[in-house]
């Protein structure tokens, strides 16, 4: 599919129009009758081709911190708990969802010690009133929420979770050991050592790195989070829900140990009625601020450094299934989830047990922690790019007042003391990332002459002195 990709752009920039769709039709073994209806005029549009950000000098240091050996700590330890269930324990020390908590708290609190003040840690507590049928009582829950405080734009955060709770076969039975290593372990570990990498380091906008509860059961936890920052105002530019990204073996025994899975919506989840409106009459349903922003962490994250690809599925969330970025979608925060390419079903949520020779259960035997590993680096890349780069260009319009065949935006300037100027970006409908850059410089407007909207999307972003992007705004009609 990637490969597809390139060469298809590799065919649309390397050879005059005629040979183009020649050479394009052979590479996807199309019949060469396919461009017939197409006269090739997008082919020289304006701009370069987009290239991907690759990690500066900076990142790369970081990211050779990220350390196997912790990710593999992480999980065995949580898996050490016996249960980590919402209604298990809270009191036991060493067992059950509160003794597991506490040591995650305990440990990011050693990671916000070496941050010169950088990073605080907290506790998120509340009651959860009796909610049937997976809340039986009125329960505590906990969330540990670790902040690494932006030195420059403070205001503008990014989150990455993991869910710290765990579940057996029936929901409601919390006594049964469980694991639970890469369902959410896994997620749990990616995002402690992230935080532990980071902590020496001090971004230019807020990285939240939190551990939520309560998710098997409802996603109790982040929706009370998630909902915690709504009503503070908080500006999160992005979200993403690592849940189960432990696993590279799928149950046909195929191995898949350098692909992640990262979940996108299509058509806003909160989008009114007016936005839904436009967006029949204009198009948009596959450019919403969270497909720009797993297009953005596949152009930072995917590439040598983190020894991983990043496969975009243009879904919220696989069947019958969610995880905890539905709670920031549901406060219309972009949010994805990032999670393993296959998944085995008899090691989720189930009872640890032997039928018919199959062993069932989320052990930790199942869990490659090199991939995890790799999955940690994929989150420490995305979200040190996104919190050291300027934030997404807001109040973007394309101006349609008059019928014309330019193409004539405006937006309103960030306030990042190291921004450099624009990006108009564009691609074909038909594309499903963006191709082409044009740049702009340190304005709030531009028009792209005799290149009509009509026929493409068009976005901007913003771009800083050291050459980190911001992701893609897609713009509101200005009628
Ligand atoms: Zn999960």
């Amino acid at each position: 599919m990637k490969w597809n990709r390139v060469v298809g752009r590799r065919c649309l920039h390397t050879f005059p129009v005629g040979i183009a769709f020649i050479a394009c039709a052979l590479a996807f073994g199309a019949p060469a009758s396919a461009g017939d209806d197409h006269d090739g005029a997008f082919l020289n549009g304006p701009g370069e081709k987009i290239r991907s950000q690759r990690p500066d000098r900076d990142l790369r240091n970081i990211l050779r911190n990220v350390d196997r050996r912790q990710v593999e700590n992480t999980i065995s330890t949580l898996a050490s708990f016996g249960t980590r269930h919402t209604l298990s324990t809270q009191t036991d020390p060493n067992r059950g969802i509160g003794a597991a908590t506490a040591w995650v708290f305990q440990t990011l609190q050693g990671y916000a010690a070496q941050s010169h003040g950088h990073m605080t840690v907290e506790l998120q507590t509340f009651v959860q009133p009796t909610t049937p049928p997976r809340i039986p009582q009125d329960t505590v829950i906990t969330n540990v929420i670790a902040t690494l405080h932006g030195s420059t734009n403070p205001e503008r955060v990014y989150v990455v979770s993991g869910h710290i709770d765990s579940r057996v076969t029936d929901v409601l039975e919390f006594e049964p050991e469980q694991p639970a290593a890469d369902d959410d372990a896994s997620g749990v570990a990616v995002v402690m050592e992230a935080a532990r990498v980071m902590s020496t380091h001090q971004p230019e906008a807020t990285i939240v790195f939190t551990v939520v509860a309560g998710e098997e059961q409802g996603l109790f936890g982040s929706a009370f989070e998630a909902a915690a920052y709504k009503a503070a105002g908080t500006d999160i530019q992005g979200m993403f829900s690592f849940d189960i990204v432990g696993n590279s073996v799928q149950d046909d025994g195929s191995r898949h140990p350098h692909t992640l899975r990262l979940f996108t919506e299509g058509v806003p989840t909160t989008e009114t009625a007016n936005e839904g409106a436009i967006r029949r009459a204009v198009g948009g349903e596959v450019d919403s601020v969270s497909r720009q922003l797993g297009r953005f962490a596949r152009s930072v994250a995917d590439n040598d450094e983190t020894d991983m690809n990043i496969w975009i599925i243009y879904r919220r969330d696989r069947y019958l299934r969610g995880s905890d970025h539905l709670s920031y979608l549901n406060q219309s925060y972009p949010a994805a989830r990032f999670t393993e390419p296959n998944e085995v079903f008899e090691h989720e949520h189930q009872n640890t047990r032997v039928e018919n020779g199959v062993q069932f259960g989320d052990l930790l035997e199942f869990v490659d922690f090199s991939y995890v590993q790799r999955v940690a680096r994929v989150n420490v890349a995305t979200v040190w790019s996104l919190a050291n780069g300027p934030g997404t260009p807001k109040g973007l319009l394309i101006l349609t007042q008059a019928l014309t065949n330019s193409s004539d935006l405006v937006w309103t300037r960030g306030t990042e003391p190291d921004l450099a100027g624009y990006e108009v970006v564009w691609r074909e409908t038909t594309d499903s990332d963006w191709t082409h850059v044009i740049p702009v410089g340190d304005v709030t407007s531009a028009t792209i002459p005799h290149f009509t909207k009509d026929n493409v999307f068009i976005g901007v972003r913003a771009v800083d002195h050291d050459g980190h992007h911001s992701p893609v705004a897609f713009p509101q009609p200005q009628f």
